[in-house]
């Protein structure tokens, strides 16, 4: 007979942000962003219990988290880089190779394990979680050397009001430094870590809310004309296979691209008022299966074992049901792992 062997680490184990001993939340969602919509447009329910009720599993999932923590390590880095790069201008960044100098690169490197090193030996994450994580970021360290970036932000929220209503955390944004400044783009990047690199993974960011929506966001709320022309967003996948694979995917704005975004988002912002006065109804063609890539919905038992679920009645509790938190989520939106 053949076996089946199901691997899990110990989601009993202590929240990162605990292990980390951060006293703030690290990078709260953005509050209207790509999650925002995609729950609401996925079921109103499950949008309902995460946007209103803010109810959040006790228990980690553990692909979140690494991509959580493999963002955090990102950042520490890029942060690093960054700060040097400002001080020496972009004309000496252009000089030299990948962008920066070997010293700054070898001490952002260093800044980012130690950032992660609570984890090496912390029960529920160093046998799985902390070495696909560094094994992940040793491996992105040095195919980065390859970028030449001059980095103008990390971790920016960009967010309007009008005409939509509409958020996003920007993991990154560069000048892509051309060999002369006549031949420089700026890009958005955005990092995801995915379980292997799939052809049907790369296609899906042409047509994607999450990329529409910073290139939209970026064209609107930042003043272009301060900074060389911006070419795509850049969503920059890194696999989580025993020897990590690295994969750039362009996604290129067009207007009418932006224009169907913004027609869209103003619909789906009609269609989560419309849900609300239906009181938020389960869509029950989406708790598991193929629809959520053959895992369950975050919030699956609960709604199967409260069928008669009121979201009016969860707000009025102080109490959380049992298994479930109140509270804001780190960032994370339902692409990454
Ligand atoms: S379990 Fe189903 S009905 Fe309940 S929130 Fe999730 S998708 Fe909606």
């Amino acid at each position: 007979m053949t076996k089946i062997t199901v691997q899990s680490v110990d989601n009993k184990r202590r929240p990162p942000g605990e292990v980390l001993g951060l006293k703030e939340k690290y990078g709260s969602a953005s509050p209207r962003g790509n999650s925002y919509y995609s729950q609401a447009l996925k079921c109103s329910r499950e949008h309902a219990l995460s946007s209103l009720v803010r109810l959040r599993p006790e228990r980690d999932d553990d692909a979140l988290t690494t991509g959580w923590l493999f963002h955090m390590g990102l950042e520490v880095y890029r942060r690093l880089i960054m700060v040097e790069q400002h001080a020496q201008g972009i004309e000496w960044c252009r000089k030299q190779p990948g962008g920066i100098d070997e010293k700054t690169r070898q001490a952002a490197e260093d800044l980012a394990y130690a950032t992660m090193a609570p984890f090496e030996n912390e029960p529920g994450y160093a046998d799985e979680t902390y070495p696909v994580l560094m094994r992940c970021l040793k491996s992105y360290f040095e195919q980065a050397r390859q970028h030449r970036y001059f980095i103008l932000a990390v971790e920016e929220q960009l967010m309007t009001t009008v005409p939509i209503e509409y958020s996003a955390r920007l993991d990154l944004i560069v000048v892509d430094m051309g060999s002369t400044a006549a031949q420089d783009v700026t890009r958005a990047v955005e990092y995801k870590s995915a379980r292997a690199i799939a052809a049907n993974l790369l296609a899906g960011y042409q047509l994607n809310l999450q990329t529409l929506g910073q290139a939209w966001l970026f064209l609107k709320c930042v003043d272009v004309t301060k900074y060389p022309r911006f070419a795509s967003v850049r969503v920059d996948i890194t696999s989580k296979t025993k020897v990590p694979q690295h994969i750039a995917v362009e996604m290129v704005p067009t207007p009418a691209g932006l224009r169907a975004f913004e027609k869209a988002v103003l619909s789906y912002q009609r269609i989560i008022e419309a849900a609300a006065r239906e009181n938020y109804p389960p869509n029950f063609t989406c708790c598991a299966g193929a629809a959520r890539s053959f895992r369950q919905c975050q919030y699956y038992n609960l709604c199967f074992s409260n069928p008669d679920l009121q979201i009016a009645d969860l707000l009025a509790q102080e109490q959380p049901p049992f298994g479930f938190v109140k509270e804001d989520l780190p960032t994370l939106d339902n692409e990454q792992e």
